[in-house]
Order: C-alpha cells, then structure tokens, then sequence
C-alpha cells in the first residue's frame, strides 16, 4: 500500500530587523510580530509528500506513468521512480524514454491492481 502524506514547512524572516522562525507556529509569531512592529516579514510554505517514508518533492506528470524497463516482459506502473509492483526502479538518467498514460504492450498485473488503490485514494 502506498501512503502519501503532506508534510508542511512553515519558514518566516523579518525583513526589517533580521529575526527568523521556524517553528510550526511561525506564520503565526511573524504576522503578531510584522503587526506590532510595523515590519515587513516574508513568509515561505514548503510543503512536501511524504511516500513510502521518504521525503520527495511533489512529483510532476512526467515522473508518473507506464514503462517498459529494457530486460523486462511486462509494462510497469511508474511513480517517483519506482514500479507500484516494486519490482522495478526507474533511473532518468538510464532510461531517456518517457513514461505513458497508457501501456503500449502487456501491463503488469500487479502494478494495475496498485494503481487502481492509488487513484481511489486521491
Ligand atoms: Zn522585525
Ligand atoms: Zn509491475
């Protein structure tokens, strides 16, 4: 089962006397603070998804569809580099084909099944 969790950094910086803050209240201490002082603060939200416990920046469309790994039978379901059947890994670097929306050849069964929790989940 693939989990996908946000996962939110809240960093604030004044930008009138150089103060900084990072912790998960910090939007709110730097908009008391801008108030009060009168200071201009800048306010950055990082917000990340958290996939099988590792930290990744959101992926974008390119990093997700199916692909047909050079030794392999089958067309695999890609999603941040990694077949939802795990079997497969997909280096960019390795592999300059793109991923599909659809498989051009016989899919992995496996990963169908994954994929089809996946898009029930969202
Ligand atoms: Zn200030
Ligand atoms: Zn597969």
């Amino acid at each position: 089962m693939i989990r996908r969790l946000i996962s939110k950094k809240v960093i604030a910086k004044c930008l009138d006397c150089k103060k900084h803050w990072e912790e998960s209240n910090a939007q709110d201490v730097a908009t008391i603070h801008a108030k009060k002082y009168k200071h201009k603060v800048l306010i950055e939200i990082h917000q990340y998804i958290l996939y099988d416990g590792a930290k990744k920046e959101k992926s974008t469309p390119s990093e997700e569809g199916w692909f047909k790994p050079l030794n392999a039978h089958l067309w695999h379901y890609f999603y941040n580099c990694r077949s939802l059947c795990g079997r497969w890994y997909y280096h960019k670097e390795l592999h300059k084909s793109p991923l599909l929306e659809k498989p051009d050849g016989k899919p992995c069964g496996t990963c169908i099944k994954k994929l089809e929790q996946l898009k029930g989940n969202i």
